[in-house]
Order: structure tokens, then sequence, then C-alpha cells
């Protein structure tokens, strides 16, 4: 039984219990945790298990958009960090981490007291991409967390006596085709919603039959696409934009920000060489390659990945990863060899508007309602613990959750 080895919360440092500190309860870092706290009974010693975590609520980012519709409720997507580490032994320090100090092996944290560790999760995600676009940080919103969605949903609250709204959204990537799509079915004939990217296709890096079907879903729902757009600056009025060789701007009421996220950076003063593409290098095992005790996963890291340079800044890669650094940390404390991270890719998943998807995966695609229905039930597998899922699905399935 795990809660054998449990070590009392506030015990930071009791005598022989190794010292597992986890930065960010995202994707990589919570199914860490939630991983290592189930692999508990194997370790030959007991373990104190650390979350730094500064949100007091998970965020599951590919049902975002199922709020805009109402499709899904936020404590289904988003439930409380308190709810999912309730039978566990992982203590939560809901804070920020400060810095890393590699040599004295601590953290320090914005409120709370430092953490000493033996061994050091990071898994801090992404960030917005810092604004050039003038404009841009005053007069657009994001969406990539909870809050976010919640601030839109004001503005939408604010918006619903106006006999049209105007949503512009910058960025044709999955983020700017599934917001536009869901909004454009919220907002019905009083939307009028535009897309604006700087290239020449919409999902770039996605597999041609996903990007027919998000342009077929964009098309139906008369959403305008530009592309090869140069965006010029954003004010209260809407963006402006270059486009075939003419300056235009087109109004909005909402202007949408999904031009893109980069690593966040390393919080050491011992900076790590990023790749090429902000992310740390790692081992296959994901350690840090002069650090073998700390280990790095999900968007942070260039992850290995068969047939492709890194695995994808993705949940997928993340949730993958999770468990497999909590293997490799088990097996570590156990003097075990260590096994090389290897990222599988099991296909791709979009939302196309309510009640619609795209779901490609295994030479097959599957798309509209049953695509929706597909997508709903991959995502339900992968909520965070049994009690979690089994919460959901009671709701789903018409019982009181
Ligand atoms: C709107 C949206 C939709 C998405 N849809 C999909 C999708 O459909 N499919 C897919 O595979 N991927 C999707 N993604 C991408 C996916 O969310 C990320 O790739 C994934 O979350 C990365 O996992 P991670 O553990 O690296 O980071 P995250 O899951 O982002 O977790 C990082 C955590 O670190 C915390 N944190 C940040 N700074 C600190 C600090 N200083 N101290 C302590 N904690 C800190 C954050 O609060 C956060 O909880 C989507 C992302 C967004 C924003």
């Amino acid at each position: 039984m795990p809660a054998k080895r449990a070590i009392s919360a506030n015990s930071e440092s009791v005598t022989g219990a190794v010292r597992v500190c986890i930065l960010g309860g995202g994707f990589g870092g919570l199914y860490c945790a939630l991983a290592l706290h189930q692999g508990l009974k194997k370790s030959p010693r007991p373990i104190h298990i650390t979350l730094v975590e500064p949100r007091d609520r998970f965020n599951f980012t590919p049902l975002l958009y199922e709020l805009l519709t109402q499709e899904l409720a936020p404590w289904e997507i988003a439930p409380a960090y308190r709810e999912l580490l309730k039978h566990t032994v992982v203590n939560l320090r809901q804070d920020w981490a400060e810095h890393i100090d590699m040599a004295q092996q601590r953290v320090t944290l914005r409120h709370g007291e430092p953490i000493p560790y033996d061994y050091l999760v990071v898994a801090l995600g992404s960030q917005m991409r810092p604004p050039a676009t003038p404009g841009s940080q005053t007069h657009t919103l994001p969406f990539n967390t909870l809050q976010d969605a919640e601030q839109l949903e004001r503005r939408l609250n604010d918006l619903e006596q106006s006999p049209q709204v105007r949503v512009v959204v910058a960025g044709a990537g999955p983020s700017g085709v599934e917001l536009a799509c869901k909004l454009s079915d919220r907002l019905g004939s009083r939307g009028h919603v535009t897309v604006v990217d700087r290239r020449g296709e919409i999902l770039r890096s996605y597999p041609e039959r996903i990007q027919r079907a998000a342009a077929r879903a964009l098309a139906k729902r008369g959403i305008a696409v530009y592309l090869d757009a140069a965006i010029e600056s954003v004010d209260a009025s809407g963006l402006t934009f270059g486009y075939d060789g003419q300056i235009r701007h087109c109004q909005a009421d909402i202007t949408l920000w999904t031009v893109g996220t980069v690593p966040r950076s390393w919080l050491g003063s011992n900076q790590l060489k990023p790749t090429l593409f902000g992310q740390c290098p790692v081992r296959p095992t994901l350690q840090l390659v002069d650090h073998p005790n700390v280990f790095v996963l999900g968007d942070m890291a260039a992850m290995p990945a068969p047939g492709r340079d890194r695995a994808p800044t993705t949940a997928q890669a993340a949730y993958q990863a999770g468990p497999a650094v909590a293997h490799n940390l088990l097996a570590l404390i156990a003097k075990r060899p260590l096994k090389p991270f290897f990222y599988n890719h099991l296909g791709d998943m979009l939302t196309l508007g309510q009640g619609e998807a795209v779901v490609c995966g295994f030479g097959l695609c599957i798309t509209g309602r049953l695509g929706a229905v597909s997508r709903r039930w991959a995502y339900w597998l992968r909520l965070p613990t049994h009690a979690h899922r089994w919460r959901v699905l009671k709701h789903w399935l018409g019982f009181k959750a």
C-alpha cells in the first residue's frame, strides 16, 4: 500500500526519506506525481513528494474550448488539486518556484520556505511568446488557461445584447482554428469570425486530412480566413494587417491572440544552453546532461521521439513523459537501470465546433459527430485520477456526480 510509505506533509526533512520536488502541476508534473505515488510500494526507501504549482486547479487544456459552448463545465476539465491529491502522499505547495540552485539542491519559492531536494522534476510548460506586435498585449485576449476562458466568457456576456459580435482570431494553428469554430457556433448568426495568419496554410504541422477537415469546418461556418497576412498592429477597434499588397483593418469587439508559445526558460542561475527551440537538452532518460538527479519534461524539454527530431510540445507528449520520469526516478532511487523515453504518437484530434471534431490515428480519420464522441472519450480516459474520471462518467451518464 503506498499510504504505508506516506510521510507527513510538514516533515520536509524526515531522516531517511528521499525528497522529490516536482515543479509544475500540468500534464508532465501532475501525471509524474500521481505515477510516483502509485509506484511508492516498489521503492526500497520512503519518498517525500512535494508538488509546487501556483494554480489551485489542474487545467486539462485540450478541452478548454468546450467551456465556451457549455458542452463541459469547469469542474470537469479543471479539477482542484486538493481533490486530485486528496488520497495521495503528494504534498502540494501552492506557490511559484522562482529559482533553482542545483549546487545546493534547493528551490526558492516566491512566498514560502525554500525546498531542499534530492531529486528534482521540472515541468513548467510554455508561456506566451513575448509580444512583438504593437498593441497585442493591451488589446487582445489570450486563451491558454481556465482563467483566460473565464475572462473570454465575461467579455462574451458583456456583448450578449449586441446585434452583432465581431471576433478576430490571430493565428491559424490548432488553438486559432478550434476557437474560431467554437465561437462561431456559440454566437450563431450574430457572430462574424475572422482568422488571420502570417503563414500560407492553416494547421501547418498537421496531416493534410486534418487540414482539409478544418478548412471545411471553417468554410461551413462562413469564417473568413486571411493567410499570408502580416499582422501589423492591434488597437481597441481591431486588427490591422497587410494582405495581398494592401493594408486592411478588421473591426473587432474581441481580438484573440493565439500566435504561439515558447517553452518557459530555466529558473536556475546556471543557465542551461537551450536548444534551437528554447527547450532544455535532456538525456534519453529525460535527465539533465550534467545533473542526473534533475529531470526535465513536457514543453520545456527536447524529448526524444523516433522518426522526429524531438517530441512535439503537446499534452500527449507530456502525459506520456510524466509516468516515464516517475519510473526512472524510482529506478534511480532503487539503483536499477533507467529506461530511455520514447514518445509514441497516437494521432491528432481537434474540435471543429459544437459537437464536431476530427480524430486521426492509426491510418483512420473520423469526423463530425462521431469524431466528437471519439475525441471526448479519448480525453476522458486521460483525465487525472480514477476518482475524477468516475465522477465525470457518472455525470455524463446522467447520475448525480
Ligand atoms: C488552449 C490549449 C489547447 C491545447 N490543446 C491541446 C490538444 O488538443 N492536444 C495536445 O496534445 N496538447 C494541447 N495543448 C498543449 C498542451 O497543453 C501542452 O503541450 C501541455 O500542457 C504541456 O505540458 P507541460 O507539463 O509541459 O506543461 P503544462 O501542462 O502547461 O504545465 C505547466 C505547469 O507549470 C505551472 N507553472 C508555471 N510556472 C511555474 C512556476 N514558476 N512555479 C511552479 N509552477 C509553475 C503552470 O501553472 C502549469 O500548471 C493545448 C494547449 C492550450 C493552451
